[in-house]
């Protein structure tokens, strides 16, 4: 068995558990993983610093060592192998999957401070990840 901590767009936390991490991929593209406070079966798993912190045990020294550079870098591998780039275009597909026309997906890219603050209005749920710039994405600018 392996537990996730999910989480639905409502922001409701809780824990699931699963036989292994294909079988919550296969329930829940399903729709058979729900939240428990609002029923509602879109489910996302919580990418948490705790889990990742957990998933490296540190010496205990009496000093916290927390590579943050390091935790910084595996939340934005798992970004980048979970979402799709859009680029540019991140507010606009943000806006056509927040009303149904455009299919229901993870995208990641950038968005204008004028973007961010319509995708707030319209009640778009985004996060917002400081990203290593790379040469590659710069170019995309
Ligand atoms: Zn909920």
């Amino acid at each position: 068995m392996i537990v996730f901590d999910l989480t639905c767009p409502q922001g409701h936390i809780f824990e699931g558990w699963f036989d292994s991490n294909e079988s919550f991929e296969e329930q829940n593209t399903l729709g058979l993983v729900r939240c428990p406070v609002c029923d509602d079966s879109d489910i996302r798993k919580v990418i948490s610093p705790v889990a990742l912190k957990k998933s490296q045990p540190v010496a205990q020294t009496g000093q916290e060592t927390i590579d943050y550079q390091r935790l910084a870098k595996e939340v934005v591998e798992y970004i980048k192998t979970n979402s799709e780039d859009v680029g540019a275009q991140f507010a606009a597909e943000a806006l056509k999957i927040h009303y149904g026309v455009a299919e229901k997906r993870s995208i990641r890219g950038s968005a204008t401070a004028d973007e961010e603050k319509t995708l707030k209005e319209e009640g778009v749920e985004f996060v917002k990840v400081p990203f290593p710039v790379s040469e590659d994405d710069n170019k995309t600018n």
